[in-house]
């Protein structure tokens, strides 16, 4: 199995650094023909507003929302759930998200004296203790789908999930140095 990893603004050396301690075969995603070799992908965080213009430069808007609703599994994280959330609110007027996930996400929502914290999370069926939750100017999910299941929550909101095969992290989990969630995803789907 090859796992790309979206790889056109942000977080993403992070992502293929985790998933190639692993163990796994890992692929950069930046051009449409790119998204054919993997099996699964990675969709980083850093800034939604950016990578929403470059998915249209780089021409990976539309076949990577066909792959993601043809059942793609997909870890998106931070900014790359407010990519695939159905709603964002707060986004800039121009932000265009894939719809694949159905949850509302409000774009920095936990504010600015909160822009980053890190917080232990119990996550349900993670063996070995709490994980560590790295958020940078996260976004809130404001609702989630009856169909999303809720994984883990901080302050009663959910902050992991996962709907059919899109995961989401509003959170970081490439930058926690805890390897478990990438690894539960990499298992998952082995
Ligand atoms: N606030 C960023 C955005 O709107 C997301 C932050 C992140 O991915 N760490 O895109």
């Amino acid at each position: 199995m090859k796992i790309g990893v979206l790889a056109l603004q942000g977080a993403f050396r992070e992502h293929v650094e985790a998933l190639t301690a692993l163990g796994a075969h890992v692929a950069l995603v930046k051009r449409p023909e790119h998204l054919d070799q993997v099996d699964a992908i990675f969709l980083p965080g850093g800034e939604s507003t950016t990578i929403d213009k470059l998915l249209d430069s780089s021409e990976l808007r539309e076949p990577l929302a066909r792959r993601l609703r043809d059942g793609l599994p997909a870890f998106a994280t931070c900014a790359g759930l407010i990519l695939c959330a159905s709603e964002v609110l707060d986004g800039r007027p121009d932000q265009q998200p894939l719809a694949v996930l159905d949850v509302t996400v409000r774009r920095n929502g936990y504010g600015r004296q909160r822009e980053s914290f890190e917080t232990p999370l119990a996550v349900r069926g993670l063996a070995d203790g709490d994980f560590p939750g790295v958020f940078i100017r996260a976004p809130v999910v404001d609702r989630v789908g009856a169909h999303v299941e809720v994984l883990a929550e901080h302050d009663g909101v959910a902050v992991l999930g996962r709907a059919d095969d899109i995961w989401f992290a509003s959170f970081h989990p490439e930058l926690s140095g805890d390897l478990r969630l990438h690894q539960l995803f990499v298992n998952h789907y082995s």
